[in-house]
């Protein structure tokens, strides 16, 4: 019961045995952590409480990153904070899971933005500690997308490249 009987999901390229994968932050999850690799976080929760269903519940937390902004007011390592709203949550059972978007805007400049697909999942008996696994992200994962394409995004005329691949 609750093994999954399959032994080749490996990743492409991918060598790391996980249990040897230290916890994490979210924000070095955020920041640095390839899509399709599972981590531990060990910041990801706030235990909280619901006194009208009178139990409590994990508050997914949403820290400021540091990342780099290619806009041209910045064009460097700037802090992102997620947009306001409600933060995210799940119910305090050991095999909750949400799938999020996450978006983060520039502090700086407040023009850049950066949105994650990622699951989080409570795994732990430790009520801050969870596990995330990204979908996905945008602008994409890995070196700052050059400052010529992202002007593209606030240029009416919006002569986007042919051919480009991601
Ligand atoms: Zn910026």
């Amino acid at each position: 019961m609750g093994e999954i009987p399959e032994s080749s999901s490996k990743e492409i390229g991918t060598t790391e045995v996980s249990q040897a994968v230290e916890p994490i932050s979210f924000a070095e999850f955020l920041e640095d952590t390839p899509p399709s690799q599972e981590r531990v976080i060990n910041d990801l929760f706030a235990e909280k409480y619901a006194p009208a269903a009178g139990r409590s519940y994990r508050q997914v937390q949403l820290p400021a990153l540091v990342l780099h902004c290619s806009n041209e007011r910045c064009n460097g390592s700037r802090t992102f904070r997620r947009i306001s709203g409600d933060l995210p949550s799940l119910p305090n059972d050991l095999d909750a899971q949400k799938d999020l978007f996450l978006t983060f805007v520039c502090s700086n400049c407040r023009l850049s933005a950066k949105t994650y697909s990622v699951r989080v999942m409570v795994r732990s008996e430790e009520v801050t500690v969870g596990s995330a696994v990204k979908f996905g992200e945008r602008p994409v994962f890995g070196p700052p997308t050059p400052t010529r394409l992202l002007k593209l995004l606030g240029d009416p005329t919006r002569d986007f490249p042919q051919g480009q691949t991601l």
